[in-house]
């Protein structure tokens, strides 16, 4: 029964991904709920509070890498695979 229930998690996880994400702006510190694109990572975004220009940091593929409550939807396809081997 436990297998079942985690095979449902895993496919809920797979078929929607997380669409909203809090990203929290390095300059004044304030919150932006911000939409994802589904299937694509977003390399800027402007800070509504402040203006600030939201770059990835090194190493990740955009702001919601970097910033977001989560993370892209190509990053967490990419931790299930990881968390499955
Ligand atoms: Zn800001």
């Amino acid at each position: 029964m436990w297998i079942a229930s985690a095979l449902y998690a895993d496919c809920v996880t797979a078929f929607l991904p997380i669409f909203i994400s809090i990203l929290t702006c390095p300059h004044c510190g304030r919150h932006t709920e911000a939409q994802k694109p589904t299937d694509a990572c977003q390399h800027f975004r402007e800070c509504p509070h402040c203006g600030t220009l939201l770059k990835p940091k090194p190493g990740d593929c955009c702001v919601f890498c970097s910033y977001g409550s989560v993370a892209c939807p190509p990053q967490q396809r990419a931790r299930m695979v990881g968390n499955e081997l």
